[in-house]
């Protein structure tokens, strides 16, 4: 009974931790908006009047990078960047496995119709990872391990 508990809390444990690995990304936030933001000829940064920093200022849109399971607050900073800018806000979703992620970019979508700003979603397709599974960005999670 006893080695049932434990081993009841073991698996527990387990779980808990096979959990925290799957929020845990494979590459960094940065190097999506790295590959976005230069493939758009965006500026990366971008500081506003109140010290708060676009990830990507393009021609025509103050752009939000966030993963998936951040959708609801990427929606928020990027209509304060259009505030700010005066450029229009745009939610760039990453979603790193786009079959199971696609509905959390279908709330966005819906409330961007809504509500006018824009949104798309970018895959690790964007980010162009080599045979040894690294990006080509020195400063991503990927090039550190
Ligand atoms: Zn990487």
């Amino acid at each position: 009974m006893k080695y049932t508990k434990i081993l009841t809390v073991l698996f527990l444990l387990l779980f808990a931790i096979k959990n925290a690995d799957a929020v845990s990304h494979e590459h960094s936030e940065s190097s999506y908006q790295h590959a976005w933001c230069s493939a758009h000829s965006g500026i990366e940064e971008y500081e506003n009047k109140d010290y708060t920093r676009v990830d990507c200022l393009t021609k025509y849109h103050a752009v939000e990078f966030d993963f998936a399971n951040k959708w609801a607050e990427s929606i928020g900073q990027a209509l304060h960047y259009e505030e700010m800018t005066g450029k229009k806000a745009m939610v760039v979703l990453i979603l790193e496995n786009p079959a199971k992620q696609m509905v959390y970019f279908n709330r966005v979508k819906r409330l961007a119709e809504k509500y006018c700003f824009d949104a798309e979603y970018i895959t690790p397709n964007v980010l162009h990872i080599n045979q040894n599974c690294k990006c080509p960005y020195s400063d991503c999670k990927c090039n550190k391990i």
